[in-house]
């Protein structure tokens, strides 16, 4: 080993070792493959990879459709988990075993997030769905002894009707563990402004309002379009992804302005082919511009060397430890649900740690 890959291989552990927050992942991505097997077990269930590839008998297959980005398809990847969150245990446990997979990694404060209308099979309520995961989110908090807050996710495919009544339910949960909404799924053909209604009925409540956007659109002018209508139209307090961000100094200073907390996930951009490397994304010019810059892990089930810990070890390769220094402040200071208290308290655990001595 020469003297740099040593270097590399320290600093991998250390930010290993961090305590660290994430406030961009989703339920259904970022599980054990083991545990999902276990699961499957468990139930006695006969699941089959598409394509006639055989039965999921091996934590490996199941990492072989989590990872087969481009040859399975969207759906048949998260499917398999979505599938089994179906009924009140499940939803629990699931959620349970997500915190467990989330705090293995140091994370000491957990925003997450899953859309229940994916999760309506067996015949329960939005309300149920949600009520349950919650239940699941508590028992892996205490169980760990991390924090854990809820975002709901809307997938935008879905109609006008259904998203306000997916908001309804998220309403009614405000201030018990749900602390926004979120817009997720596919972009192209889905503006945010098709879920104004829906997320109007948050303008004047606790929830905070995040939005996929500008991620996957076919044109570098509709990704800031998309961006331009979260900040404008949907009052967005954060926004995932923006690839094209850095692009425009207009939609950098409305960021700004607003205060709006930029999710980035950079394995995730990078493992889709939105970017060719995460030096494309810019995000040291960005945080430069005073842009609130989180690193985020997205599905980290999802990807080779997809975790929290990976995509910071990425960009602190880039960008160097002030730079990690100052995003995992924001992941704590830009938190939609915590209080001031809270976050003076979290920050003062995770700032003068050990690797940060000399920053
Ligand atoms: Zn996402």
């Amino acid at each position: 080993m020469n003297i740099s890959e040593e270097k590399y291989m320290n600093l991998y552990h250390n930010i290993q070792r961090l305590k660290k927050a994430e406030c961009h992942v989703h339920i259904d991505g970022a599980l054990d493959a083991e545990d999902v097997l276990s699961i499957i077990h468990k139930k006695n269930l006969r699941l089959n990879l598409p394509y006639n590839e055989g039965l999921i008998d091996s934590s490996e297959k199941i990492k072989q459709l989590w990872r087969g980005w481009g040859y399975y398809k969207f759906l048949d990847q998260f499917g398999l988990v979505t599938g089994l969150m179906q009924s009140p245990e499940d939803l629990k446990t699931i959620a349970k075993n997500h915190v467990t997979y989330i705090a293995s990694q140091n994370i000491i404060y957990l925003e997450t997030r899953f859309a229940p209308q994916y999760h309506l099979k067996k015949g329960l309520s939005l309300n149920q769905v949600m009520g349950y995961v919650l239940e699941g989110l508590q028992e892996g908090a205490e169980k760990t002894g991390i924090t854990t807050n809820l975002i709901i996710s809307i997938g935008r495919e879905t109609d006008i009707e259904k998203s306000k009544k997916v908001v309804k339910a998220a309403l009614t949960y405000q201030d018990r563990g749900v602390v926004g909404i979120d817009l997720a799924c596919e972009e192209n053909n889905n503006p945010p402004e098709k879920h104004y209604d829906a997320f109007k009925m948050t303008f004047d409540s606790n929830l905070k309002r995040t939005l996929h956007s500008g991620e996957m659109c076919e044109t570098f002018e509709e990704n800031l379009k998309n961006i331009e209508t979260s900040i404008d139209l949907m009052r967005a307090d954060g926004i995932s992804h923006a690839i094209n961000l850095r692009n425009s100094e207009y939609h950098i200073q409305k960021m700004i302005e607003k205060g709006i907390r930029l999710e980035s996930n950079p394995i995730s951009n990078k493992t889709l082919k939105i970017i060719n490397d995460v030096h494309d994304l810019r995000l040291d010019y960005l945080l430069n511009k005073r842009i609130p810059v989180t690193v985020n892990s997205d599905d980290p089930s999802m990807w080779s060397n997809g975790s929290l810990t990976d995509n910071l070890y990425e960009v602190t390769k880039l960008y160097g430890l002030d730079f990690l220094k100052k995003v995992l402040g924001n992941q704590i200071k830009y938190a939609f649900g915590l209080n001031d208290k809270e976050k003076k308290y979290l920050l003062s655990e995770t700032e003068n740690q050990g690797l940060f001595k000399d920053v």
